[in-house]
C-alpha cells in the first residue's frame, strides 16, 4: 500500500487551485486572446478548488459527495485544456468548448447515480484520460507545426500532459479489469501508481499556474519587444527595428554577394505641409508615403522609419547599379502618387516629393557608418535642389 494519503493530496490540489487562481488574477494584459485564456483559467481554478471538499466531508458521505466533486473537477481540467488552446492561438467555438467542459462534468456528476460502481469508475478514467490525451495531442501538434521558436513553458506543458496521459491510460486499463472494492476517493490505480497519481493531482493546479504564468510572461515580453521594433504611426520598422532586423539581413548575405545598399529618404519641405494643413494631415502624408514606398519595394528589402519624415531602406544588391535604379524608381513613384488627405469636401490633394541619399555597407564596418554616409548623400541631394537621388559609387 502507498504511504501517501490520497485525501491529503486532494486537499493540497484544492489549496493549490486557490493559489493558482490568485496568481492568474495578478496577470494584466490587453491582448484579447490571452484575456480569453485567463478567464478560462480563472473559472477552471474555481472548479478545481472543489478538491477542498474532501477536507470537510465526513468519511461516510465521501463517496456520495465526491462523485459530484469529481464532476466539477473534470470541468475544471477541461477548461484548463481549453485555455491552453486559446493561448496557442487555436479558436474553439464557444458551443463546442461549453459542451465538452460542462458535458464531461455532467457525465461524472450524474453518472455516479445511475451506473454501477465498476462502470462509474471506468467512466471517471475514460473522461480524465480523454482530457489528458486530447491536451497532449493538441499541444504536440502545435509544437511540431509551429515555425517560431517555442517557449520552455510550452515544452513543460507537453511533458505534463504526457505524464497525465500515461497515468490515466494505465488507470483506465487497470479499472477495466478491476472487480472491486472501489475506494470512496475514486482514485483507482495499481498500488505502485497510487502515490505518483495522488501526488500528480496534488501538484497539477500549481504546476499549471506556473506554466501558464511562464508562457504568458514570455508572450507579453515578445509582444513588447515586437512593439518596440515597429513604428506606431506607420506600422513599419522603427530605428531600433532596423538595427535588429538589419543585422539579421546582413548575416544572411552570402559571402560572394554584392552586399547591401542603404537608402536614406527624406520628404521634401514636409514642415510646410504641416504648417499649411496641420499635423494630422502631415501624419496622413507620412502613412501615404510609407504605403507607396512599401508597395514599390522588393520583398527582400527592409523599410524603416528612421525618425520624423525620414525613412531608410536596406537593399540587398542584385546588380551593381541596383541601388541607384531602385532609389530613382522610388523617387518617381512618390512624385507620381500625390496624397489624398482628409475626407469629403475638406479633402485635399498634396503633391509629395522625396530626396534620397545612397551609400553602400562595407562588411567590416558598422551599419552606422553606412547610415551616416547615406545621410551625407541625402544632404547633397537637398543642396542640389531636392526631389533627386545622390549616390556614392559602389567599390567592387
Ligand atoms: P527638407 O526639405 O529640408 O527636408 O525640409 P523639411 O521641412 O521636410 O524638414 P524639417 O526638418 O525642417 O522639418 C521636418 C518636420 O517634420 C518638422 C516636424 O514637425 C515634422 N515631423 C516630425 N515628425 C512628425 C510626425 O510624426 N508627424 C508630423 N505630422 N510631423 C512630423
Ligand atoms: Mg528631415
Ligand atoms: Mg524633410
Amino acid at each position: 500500500m502507498s504511504v501517501i494519503d490520497v485525501y491529503t493530496c486532494y486537499a493540497l490540489a484544492g489549496a493549490g487551485s486557490l493559489i493558482g487562481l490568485g496568481l492568474i488574477m495578478l496577470v494584466r494584459t490587453e491582448h484579447p486572446r490571452i484575456r480569453r485564456a485567463l478567464l478560462l483559467y480563472r473559472v477552471a481554478f474555481v472548479c478545481l478548488s472543489a478538491f477542498l471538499v474532501v477536507g470537510i466531508t465526513p468519511p461516510e458521505h465521501m463517496r456520495e459527495v465526491w462523485r459530484h466533486g469529481v464532476g466539477v473537477c473534470a470541468t475544471g481540467v477541461t477548461l484548463l485544456a481549453w485555455g491552453f488552446r486559446e493561448l496557442n492561438g487555436e479558436r474553439t467555438p464557444l458551443a463546442v468548448g461549453l459542451l465538452v467542459s460542462v458535458g464531461s462534468g455532467c457525465l461524472l456528476w450524474f453518472g455516479g447515480g445511475v451506473l454501477s460502481p465498476q462502470l462509474y469508475q471506468l467512466l471517471v478514467a475514460v473522461v480524465l484520460a480523454g482530457i489528458a490525451v486530447g491536451t497532449l495531442l493538441d499541444q504536440g501538434r502545435v509544437l511540431l507545426r509551429s515555425q517560431e521558436p517555442r517557449l520552455s513553458g510550452e515544452w513543460a506543458l507537453l511533458f505534463t500532459a504526457l505524464l497525465f496521459s500515461l497515468d490515466w491510460l494505465i488507470i483506465l486499463v487497470y479499472s477495466w479489469g478491476h472487480a472491486g472494492p472501489y475506494p470512496p476517493h475514486l482514485l483507482l490505480a495499481p498500488d505502485w501508481l497510487m502515490g505518483p497519481s495522488a501526488m500528480g493531482i496534488a501538484l497539477l493546479p500549481l504546476s499549471v499556474a506556473a506554466i501558464v504564468f511562464a508562457i504568458i510572461n514570455n508572450r507579453l515580453y515578445q509582444q513588447l519587444h515586437q512593439r518596440s521594433l515597429s513604428d506606431d504611426l506607420t506600422g513599419i520598422l522603427s530605428r531600433r527595428g532596423l538595427r535588429e532586423h538589419g543585422q539579421q539581413l546582413l548575416a544572411r548575405q552570402p559571402a560572394n554577394s554584392l552586399g547591401v545598399a542603404l537608402l536614406m529618404i527624406d520628404i521634401d519641405h514636409f514642415k510646410s505641409i504641416n504648417d499649411r494643413h496641420g499635423h494630422l494631415v502631415g501624419d496622413e502624408v507620412l502613412r501615404h508615403v510609407t504605403q507607396v514606398l512599401s508597395d514599390h519595394l522588393r520583398d527582400d528589402a527592409l523599410l524603416a522609419r528612421y525618425g520624423g519624415e525620414e525613412f531608410t531602406v536596406m537593399l540587398p544588391l542584385r546588380a551593381a547599379e541596383d541601388a541607384q535604379v531602385v532609389a530613382e524608381r522610388l523617387r518617381q513613384v512618390v512624385e507620381a502618387h500625390p496624397c489624398q488627405a482628409g475626407a469629403g469636401p475638406s479633402s485635399v490633394t498634396i503633391g509629395v516629393t522625396i530626396s534620397v541619399g545612397v551609400a553602400f555597407h562595407h562588411r567590416t564596418r558598422p551599419l552606422e557608418d553606412a547610415l551616416s554616409r547615406a545621410d551625407a548623400r541625402l544632404y547633397e541631394a537637398k543642396q542640389g535642389g531636392r526631389n533627386r537621388v545622390s549616390s556614392e559609387r559602389l567599390m567592387v
